[in-house]
């Protein structure tokens, strides 16, 4: 086994899926490894970009599998959208799968005021309607920042088909 010197090391970043687990399996050894890592009074932080589960619903699989880890010690991706959005009072259209909405509860949505769009692994989620409409927001917003003229083609057809140039 590689040993190193862990004198100048005050936080360990640990990758969840693939790293502490396979789906619904623990990786051998991994409780252990966390353990001395804890044990050698290392602070532990475990980072994902899963975008498909909340962090409560990852919590919850990790300790099943003998993971001791508290919910604060996670940052995912929609742990960090999250915090922009709050940074940025932004109302977002979430497009997430349910697995995945409960990171953003509390966060207002105004309905037909949204000026973000927040996209997840969430396939449910990806219909032509639900696209469209997103785009149809995006190219809202972009109609502020630039010349009308511009995306013309966009308000005429009324949807995400490219426009053609004669
Ligand atoms: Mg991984």
């Amino acid at each position: 086994m590689m040993s190193c010197n862990l004198d100048n090391i005050k936080v360990v970043l640990v990758d969840l899926s693939g790293t502490l687990h396979i789906d619904k399996i623990a990786v051998p050894g991994s409780q252990a490894a966390l353990q001395r890592l804890r044990v050698a009074g290392l602070k532990v932080r475990f980072v994902t970009n899963t975008t498909k589960e909340s962090k409560g619903f990852l919590l919850n699989r990790l300790n099943k599998l003998g993971f001791a880890i508290e919910g604060s010690e996670i940052f995912s991706s929609l742990t960090a959208a999250r915090q922009l959005i709050e940074k940025k009072k932004s109302n977002p259209i979430l497009l997430l799968e349910n697995e995945a909405l409960e990171d953003f509860k509390g966060i207002p949505t105004k309905e037909g005021q949204p000026n973000c769009v927040v996209i997840g692994l969430a396939p449910s989620m990806f219909t032509y309607e639900v696209l469209n409409t997103a785009f149809r927001m995006f190219v809202m917003m972009l109609k502020v920042l630039l010349k009308l003229g511009f995306l013309r083609f966009w308000s005429r057809l009324g949807s995400i088909a490219p426009a053609m140039k004669k």
